[in-house]
């Protein structure tokens, strides 16, 4: 099976427009997903005014992100007393259930050992929960951060031989960690465990805290995310679901993910499914988690499939072996491209700028070998040299349709190429948290919208014009 590569050699040197974004911005999101938690920075103001502004931009909602603020002096000095001082105003102000300390590259570069500081106050200040996840941006990306972020929430509140006595009876509680998905997405996850009657705790839910009602009064920290009673009790569920294909890889070559932690230490058994976007990956999910909770697969998603596979016969014309560049996180990259391939799209460029060594495996597990030697497979990847590859294609093989973020918008308008927007950030568009990506009904959604835009394009190209199709 041979690869096509990309350029070798780039005209630059340094990463220009990367596509991603910064380590600790994942486990900030992830603090998020938390009831009652503030994310807290290690670092200078600036990390956090930038991490701010990607998520309130794309959540449309008020973000507050603590910052231990450091000043020249502390990047000489150290940041310990600062770090203490930050915790106690956040306490103080926040009153918080938990605070989440991420680190940002100044802290880490001149190495403050933060877990030793939060270890002299007994990981614990006022009743508020410390918990530390180290974020070197300059070795990650913000799906990293992400992922150890929300193990090192599973591990502060579930130590070894701590074991909650809770007894599930007859009802099959399920741990699932969804990776970074919309806030429509995590709400459409939780109606499918009710739909199977199957109580679950998604961690994290961000779904209500960043996208809740307009405030009659200023909330400190606005509802909603799964609670830390909730997080605690993870360790009686009868399976942990973990989505993503990368990530099933990786954890395969050593990384500890928080399923990993549950299993070691109480023997939870965990499941590892890819991001359920498309008919394949939703069969799959939805299968497991009849099997896992013993419950048949409702009939309602009979009926959406089969609305779903009916949607794809009737675009089928409009997008059979139309050429498509996929950016975006890997995971989510390797899961728009098993979708792509099962309507009839070739997704020609899988481009990606995590550095996992995984991401090439994973694509090749999922798409068909029928198609495997038209893709090209790149991570590591920004956007000036996913745009000189792409341009550099030959017109047969060059994509007529870009799918990602809005980071990628740039580029997109420089070749010409329509762009539909998924993922993480939107920053141009409303509705970005509201974009559904899983299961058959975000199939259903995604297909519309893809096969609408090429037949946006086909108009506007169009030199009469024409309004029947
Ligand atoms: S300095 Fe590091 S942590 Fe701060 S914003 Fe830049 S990449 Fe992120």
């Amino acid at each position: 099976m041979s690869l096509r590569k990309h350029k070798e050699t780039p005209s630059y040197t340094a990463t220009q427009n990367a596509c991603k974004m910064c380590t600790p911005l994942g486990a900030t999101l992830v603090f998020q997903g938390i009831e009652g938690c503030v994310p807290l920075l290690h670092g200078s103001q600036g990390c956090s005014t930038y991490m701010r502004r990607y998520l309130i931009s794309h959540f449309k909602e008020p973000v507050d992100i603590a910052s231990s603020n450091f000043t020249e002096e502390t990047a000489v000095f150290g940041g310990g007393a600062n770090l203490k001082l930050a915790i106690e105003n956040v306490a103080r102000q926040y009153a918080p259930s938990m605070i989440g300390i991420a680190t940002t590259c100044l802290s880490e570069t001149i190495g403050d050992d933060v877990q030793l500081i939060l270890n002299s106050m007994d990981n614990t200040i006022q009743g508020t929960a410390l918990v530390h996840v180290s974020t070197p941006s300059y070795t990650g990306t913000h799906v990293d951060g992400f992922h150890g972020a929300v193990a090192a929430v599973v591990d502060r509140f579930n130590p070894v031989g701590k074991r909650i006595v809770y007894r599930p009876k007859k009802m099959k509680k399920i741990n699932l960690f969804p990776g970074m998905l919309s806030n429509e997405d995590l709400r459409h996850l939780k109606d499918i465990f009710e739909e199977f009657h199957t109580p679950v705790t998604i961690l994290p839910d961000y779904s209500e805290r960043l996208e809740g009602p307009s405030w009659q009064e200023y909330q400190a920290i606005q509802k909603g995310g799964t609670p830390i009673s909730a997080i605690e009790k993870m360790n009686v569920a009868v399976n942990s679901m973990e989505f993503g294909a990368v990530l099933a890889l990786t954890a395969e070559m050593g990384l500890e993910t928080a399923g990993d932690i549950l299993h070691k230490r109480f023997g939870i058994p965990c499941t590892r499914l890819p991001i359920p976007i498309g008919v394949k990956a939703t069969d799959h999910f939805l299968d497991t988690l009849s099997r896992i909770s013993g419950r048949p697969v409702p009939e309602r998603y009979r009926k959406e499939k089969w609305r779903l596979v009916d949607a794809y016969v009737d675009g089928n014309k409009y997008v059979s072996k139309k050429r498509a560049l996929i950016y975006g996180e890997e995971d989510f990259v390797v899961a728009m491209a098993g979708f792509l391939a099962e309507v009839g799209i070739i997704p020609v460029l899988c481009a990606s700028g995590g550095k996992s060594k995984t991401f090439k495996q994973a694509l090749e597990q999922t798409l068909p070998d029928t198609l495997i030697d038209q893709v090209i497979i790149q991570n590591d990847m920004d956007f000036t040299c996913m745009e000189e590859t792409a341009a550099a294609m030959p017109d047969d093989q060059k994509p007529e349709l870009i799918i990602g973020n809005s980071k990628g918008y740039a580029m997109a308008r420089r070749l010409n190429i329509p762009l539909v927007r998924v993922g993480f950030p939107i920053h141009d568009r409303v509705g970005g948290a509201r974009i559904l990506h899983v299961g058959y009904k975000g199939a259903l959604q995604l297909f519309d919208t893809i096969v609408n835009t090429i037949l946006t394009a086909k108009q506007t190209e169009s030199k009469i014009g024409y309004s029947y199709m």
